[in-house]
């Protein structure tokens, strides 16, 4: 049973191959033509050579049965020279004649075996009635035909054109073997031509089909070439429109992987130089307090407390960066369920006014209506966290962080503003950059990881809603969110 299945999914696969397919294509539209030309050919003859033997027979029937009249043959049927007028139409024929009269008695068969015999056959009345019948008998081979013999009576119609009526039938079979014959000669010889033609197809296919699908192999090949590593170049095979637009889809595929692999290869490199830069300073106060022979406790503690901080930077960039490598799951680590928008933003705000007041800015929270939304609260937390954390981070003295929240039907909008320093326009596009950083120095000082806004955006992304930013350098920035309020998966 399973071996069965195995090998009709085997014949399949040798279906689904193009070249194959073509193949069968050429073969079916070579061969079906020449098998229909050659029956219809053969049948036209047939039919032809049939009317042609029935109305030569009818005509010499015609003649025959004026002359049955003429010799009174029907009242005596002795006439020698219609006896031998008879048998010579039914040797040229190779067929048989009996001639009926109006009793339906047989008067004369050529054949001998039915004279004397009453023939009350359907042909035979419709003869007498004025229908003379013709009928070919492929199967049996011959053409069976009746011929009424009319006299004229003078009794009947008016003088001048005496009404003429059937005394008699001439029940005729003509053999139709030479017709078959014919048939038989032909049918063999357009048989031959037909195998002729039917190989000559068969290498045509072969050929054609092979040549046809041989672009498509090129493609393959350049493909694995690509894959092996022979090459990183652009393939190309413009052979036919489709073959050019597989090699178009495939060299922008390639592009993008090469995009992809550089923007990993850099995100590797920073995430390194990231994590090093802490080390590098903790190894720095470590090897001069080892250095230094008689360490003053004070000096100590503060060296200890230098780099208690920088454990605490290299903590956050790795926390930030699982948070990123989290996000990066895409839809299957969503966590979606109705949330207070109003109560999530609360929440933050409280969570992170005792680093504002550190900083003496004001942060202020405007409701325009109650929100509830469809919404990861996790990831929400961590973006809308980090959008007021640079709002307060990147602020100047006495500033203010102001946090306002609206929806309409369908979006639930946040704006978050500020009186900070301000973003130049030409870093619009890549403040969401990993590791990307304004003033590096300084977001350095103030502990930024340079992960936050693209942490941000992910998670945006993710609940399929947008970001924008406008800023003035020196005056202040604002971001602004929209996040749909149901999700849409
Ligand atoms: P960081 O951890 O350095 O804050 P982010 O990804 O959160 O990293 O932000 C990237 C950079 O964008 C920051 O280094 C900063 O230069 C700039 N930036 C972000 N938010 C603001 C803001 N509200 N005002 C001014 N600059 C900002």
């Amino acid at each position: 049973m399973n071996l069965k299945v195995k090998e009709i999914l085997g014949r399949l696969h040798f279906f689904r191959s193009l070249s194959v397919r073509i193949f069968f294509i050429i073969l079916i539209v070579g061969i079906v033509p020449s098998i229909i030309l050659r029956h219809g050919i053969l049948m036209n003859y047939e039919e032809h050579a049939v009317n042609v033997k029935t109305s030569e027979a009818q005509n010499q029937l015609k003649i025959l049965a004026n002359h049955l009249i003429n010799y009174g043959y029907l009242q005596d049927p002795s006439s020698e020279v219609i006896n031998a007028e008879l048998n010579q139409l039914s040797n040229l024929y190779d067929g048989r004649v009996m001639i009926i009269d109006r009793n339906f008695k047989i008067i004369k068969d050529t054949y001998g075996i039915s004279q004397g015999k009453t023939m009350i056959s359907e042909e035979v009345i419709q003869c007498f009635k004025g229908t003379s019948i013709s009928k070919y008998d492929a199967n049996n081979g011959y053409i069976e035909l009746t011929t009424p013999i009319t006299s004229v009576d003078l009794k009947m119609g008016d003088e001048a054109k005496p009404a003429s009526v059937v005394v008699g039938v001439m029940l005729t079979s003509v053999s139709s073997d030479s017709i078959r014959l014919t048939m038989d000669t032909l049918s063999r010889k357009a048989f031959v031509i037909e195998m002729i033609v039917f190989i000559l197809i068969i290498g045509m296919a072969m050929v054609v089909s092979r040549a046809l699908v041989k672009p498509f192999a090129r493609v393959t090949q350049a493909i694995n070439e690509v894959k092996e590593g022979y090459t990183d170049e652009q393939i190309s095979v413009s052979d036919y429109v489709e073959t050019e637009h597989i090699v178009d889809a495939f060299n922008q595929l390639l592009n993008r992987m090469k995009v992809l692999d550089d923007s990993r290869q850099e995100f590797v490199s920073n995430v390194s130089h990231e994590l090093k830069t802490p080390l590098t300073s903790m190894k720095v106060l470590a090897d001069s307090l080892i250095m230094q022979g008689d360490v003053p406790n004070e000096l100590y503690k503060e060296f200890m407390e230098d780099i208690a901080a920088e454990i605490e930077r290299e903590n956050k960039i790795i926390t930030d960066l699982l948070s990123l490598v989290k996000m990066d799951k895409k839809e299957a680590g969503m966590n979606i369920s109705v949330v207070d928008i109003n109560g999530l933003v609360e929440l933050i705000l409280k969570r992170l006014r005792p680093i504002a007041r550190k900083q003496d800015v004001e942060v202020v929270f405007e409701s325009i209506r109650p929100v509830t939304a469809e919404v990861d609260e996790v990831k929400m937390t961590l973006a809308i966290s980090n959008l007021v954390e640079n709002a307060i981070k990147y602020n100047k003295e006495h500033g203010w962080v102001k946090v306002l929240l609206d929806a309409d039907h369908q979006f639930f909008t946040l704006e978050i503003s500020d009186s900070g320093i301000g973003i130049p326009e030409a870093d619009f596009d890549h403040i969401y950059e990993r590791f990307f950083r304004v003033d590096k120095s300084h977001s350095r000082e103030i502990g930024g990881t340079g992960l936050g806004l693209a942490i941000t955006r992910n998670a945006i992304l993710m609940h399929r809603g947008s970001i924008k930013v406008s800023s003035i350098e020196g005056e202040g920035t604002c971001f602004t969110v929209k996040i749909p309020l149901t999700h849409l998966a």
